[in-house]
């Protein structure tokens, strides 16, 4: 008898696919079911045994890669504004669908509900954004010293691979796929093995919307198969990570045996610096928001909360008299702030995380070392009295857990802040406006926020400073790492020099 998670899950995925018989990868309008080994999904909110589906292998890769090549050629002789008109109709249907779409994710990464409706009316306007800006991204007239016309064309790649993470997957995939076909690439989505479910509709909704069959396809199983088949794969032009630092490295390495450019989007251990004079109240949401929103399983997350001596004890206080109210709850109830963790791997990361700060020293201001009887839930966590140098403090938990570490001077908050092998987010709490961009131009980080945390848009660049990762998504930034440029040169001398004489 199958379980109520696996039914809830299977139900919000049937109003999709209501003639899928099991989970498999999309490609070319079909549902097109592996043959490898099994995935055992498991539900985040009850810890009991889900949906099971067989691996695509590099079957799928093979029949997905054939797909693209064609459909990209289709899609590429549009019209730019064609492609544009594709892109907004995208985003209507996806519009459409915001309830069953927001059901879905919630129940298949154990993400709040109305967070999930959040999420995916953003995925909408990230097709929107990049719609708009299908026919407004070409080239330049460059004005060269010779006879000749010179001019740039900005081009496709191809077929570019996009490899995402469980955390956020409708987001994830609005957020590279848009700006992938605006420019008119096709692409191979392979969204992690634990959370396919939203990346199928996506392709669906796309196909759905004119797209071309086959344009984007959505291939589900690990990464280890069917992500690195995809990599050796001739039709791949590019890769684009998002996902956790070890893994880009092994991605970077397999791209970089076939000369394939990269895009790693990896982790974080960002800073969340407060002075004595910042707005207390606010910056103590603000670091309630940086890091339990989630569930503190998001890139961005504000994990480091470094406040300045003289209001360490009282404003620590105050976030953990936050953390304690917080709601945490089923993913399907409306009041829930904070769901599960996505899955026990990572559950039992973050358990060990509060074990090791503890027995290092950290005093559990807010949460607790239990374990959840059912399900994996962690009460949002603060951890006192740490220094930069623990583990809790340099290693990535992804999960609802703030270490709150004490300074004396601006030098130190940022020299503090800076003591990190990774670079990609930060906040700065103060009412100095000086201090503010003085401590924003010194902190090591693609995004950093003043008097503020976790503001992302799509239009705003988004990438990571050192083990974080390179490449930028979002934005125009976005538009640079999906095309490539050619220099075309035309002479226009009647009696052209010598090509000689040219270098
Ligand atoms: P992960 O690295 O385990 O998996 C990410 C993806 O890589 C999945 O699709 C997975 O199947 C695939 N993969 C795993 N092993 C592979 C291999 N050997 N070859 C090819 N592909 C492989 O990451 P995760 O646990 O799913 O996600 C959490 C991580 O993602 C955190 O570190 C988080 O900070 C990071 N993240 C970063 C951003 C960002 O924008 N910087 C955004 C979201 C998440």
């Amino acid at each position: 008898m199958q379980s109520n998670s696996t039914e809830n899950l299977l139900s919000a995925f049937a109003h999709f696919f209501p003639n899928a018989k099991e989970v498999g990868s999309y490609i070319n309008g079909e549902m097109v079911v592996g043959a490898g080994e099994t995935v055992q999904l498991f539900d985040p909110a009850t810890g009991e045994k889900s949906v099971a589906y067989p691996d695509g292998g590099a079957e799928v890769v093979a029949q997905a890669s054939a797909a693209a090549m064609r459909a990209q050629k289709e899609w590429w002789a549009l019209t730019h504004a064609a492609r544009g008109r594709v892109m907004f109709a995208i985003a209507n249907e996806i519009r459409k669908e915001i309830e069953p779409l927001a059901r879905l994710e919630s129940i298949a990464a154990g993400k709040p509900i109305r967070d999930c409706r959040g999420e995916v009316a953003k995925v909408a306007e990230q097709f929107e954004y990049y719609g708009g800006w299908a026919d407004k991204f070409y080239g330049d007239v460059i004005p060269v010293p010779t006879t000749h016309l010179n001019y740039t064309r900005r081009e496709p790649m191809g077929t570019v691979l996009q490899i995402t993470p469980w955390n956020a997957p409708m987001n994830t995939c609005g957020w590279q796929v848009a700006p992938a076909i605006a420019m008119g690439n096709a692409v191979l989505l392979k969204p992690s093995e634990l959370t396919p479910f939203t990346s199928l509709v996506v392709g669906l909704l796309i196909e759905r919307a004119g797209a071309p069959k086959g344009l984007v396809s959505v291939l589900s199983g690990y990464g280890h198969t069917v992500a690195q088949a995809a990599i050796a794969n001739q039709a791949i032009k590019k890769v684009v990570f998002v996902g956790s630092p070890a893994t880009g490295v092994r991605i970077a390495e397999a791209a970089a045996k076939r000369v394939l450019p990269c895009v790693l989007e990896l982790g974080g251990k960002s800073a969340n610096i407060v002075f004595e004079d910042a707005d207390k109240r606010l910056a103590a949401l603000g670091a309630q928001a940086a890091i339990f929103a989630a569930c503190g399983q998001s890139c961005v997350a504000g994990s480091r909360l470094l406040v300045q001596k003289s209001i360490y004890d009282e404003f620590v206080q105050l976030v953990a008299n936050g953390a304690n109210k917080i709601k945490v709850g089923a993913p399907l109830d409306d009041s829930t702030e904070v769901g599960p963790i996505n899955n026990k791997t990572q559950y039992d990361h973050v358990m060990k995380m509060i074990d090791s700060g503890v027995q290092a020293g950290a005093k559990l201001a807010a949460g607790s070392a239990e374990r959840s009887d059912k399900g994996y839930f962690v009460r949002p966590t603060v951890l006192s009295n740490v220094t930069n140098d623990m583990d809790v403090a340099r290693t990535e938990i992804f999960g609802p857990v703030v270490v709150a570490i004490p300074f004396g001077t601006e030098e130190e908050a940022i020299e503090i802040a800076n003591d990190s092998e990774f670079g990609l987010a930060g906040a700065v709490w103060t009412k100095d406006v000086a201090r503010a961009h003085r401590v924003a131009g010194q902190i090591n980080a693609g995004t950093f926020w003043i008097n503020g945390y976790k503001s992302i848009n799509v239009a705003s660049p988004f990438g990571g400073y050192g083990r974080s990762g390179y490449g930028r998504s979002s934005g125009v930034e976005a538009l640079y790492e999906y095309t490539q440029t050619k220099s075309i040169w035309v002479e226009t001398a009647k009696e052209p020099a010598t090509p000689f004489g040219y270098f």
